[in-house]
């Protein structure tokens, strides 16, 4: 687990000043899931090549915290990113989203401390992105991974493979008579609905916990407690937590030429990976790194 750490907090941003001529793209409410408040999320365009920009309103005003790994600040149970004490839940399946639909520069203003769950898929955002008519943008893959990298802990890891294009791969392994060993992948020429509609899941006892029972998908000791959208539901979003993690590199994940091959990992060796590719895109200059803009 990252350590829930408070990072140092930053200067409050002129949130008038940022968005005077940034067009807006989309708006969204809907219900924080463990807050049980409504969380307004809106789009704005952002400069090519700056990223994606979460804004959140802190003590002092609207604290710029960006999508990448240095603003992790837990992984437990979902990532959370912060600044200073400010803390926003649950990014990933919106950067998964935003990544599919090669949408690479957002500000994104939240007024909660979570983004809304729905139905713990990345669909509700794909579902936006088509009402509001932002168009698809194929996503180049000229990002060239110099060598082969690794993130292990115990039995899990997570290995970036040098190859000719973007691909995941996902081997769950889960004492369940239900789920047991599976894998699956993706890559790039495939439908981003199969990964899109794949809803999170999780032990109902902990679900009971969050107060999270009727909402989404969950366990019981030999079942699911709705019918899945896939036999292999479970680890298709086990590929879009990967894909949405992997955003935190600070560029959209699509873009890299690497066959990722993830075996039982979670969001913290994700952030691992996410952290050591940040480290090999800051420093471009290094051998064999090469980005097409
Ligand atoms: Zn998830």
């Amino acid at each position: 687990m990252t350590a829930n750490v408070d990072s140092a907090p930053k200067e409050a941003v002129d949130l008038k000043a940022l968005l005077a001529g940034a067009t807006k793209l989309a708006s969204y409410e809907g219900m924080g899931l463990t807050s049980k408040q409504m969380v307004k999320v809106e789009l704005y365009r952002a400069p090519a090549g700056s990223g994606i920009t979460f804004y959140l309103e802190g003590p002092a005003g609207f604290l710029e915290i960006p999508a990448n790994a240095s603003s992790v600040v837990n992984t437990m149970r979902n990532v959370v990113l912060g600044s200073g004490k400010t803390r926003l839940c649950i990014v990933e399946h919106f950067l998964c989203a935003a990544s599919l639909w090669g949408l690479d520069d957002l500000f994104v203003i939240v007024d909660g401390a979570e983004m809304p769950l729905a139905d713990g898929s990345a669909q509700l955002w794909i579902d936006l992105f088509q009402k509001s008519g932002i168009e698809r943008r194929q996503v180049p893959c000229d990002i060239t991974l110099p060598h082969l990298i690794e993130v292990s802990k115990g039995d899990r890891s997570i290995l970036a493979i040098p190859d000719e294009k973007f691909s995941v791969t996902y081997l769950m392994d889960w004492k369940h008579p239900k789920i047991g060993q599976r894998w699956q992948s993706w890559n790039a020429n495939q439908d981003i609905t199969e990964i899109c509609e794949a809803r999170t899941f999780g032990m109902l006892k902990d679900h009971q916990m969050l107060g999270l029972v009727d909402d989404v998908v969950s366990l019981t000791e030999d079942d699911f407690t709705m019918p899945l959208r896939h036999p292999d539901e479970p680890v298709r979003h086990k590929l879009l937590d990967l894909i949405g993690d992997l955003a935190l590199v600070g560029v959209n994940p699509l873009r890299i030429k690497a066959r990722f091959i993830s075996i039982k990992a979670g969001h913290e060796l994700d952030v691992e990976m996410s952290k050591k590719l940040s480290l090999l895109l800051a420093t471009a200059a290094a051998p064999g790194l090469a980005t097409g803009v």
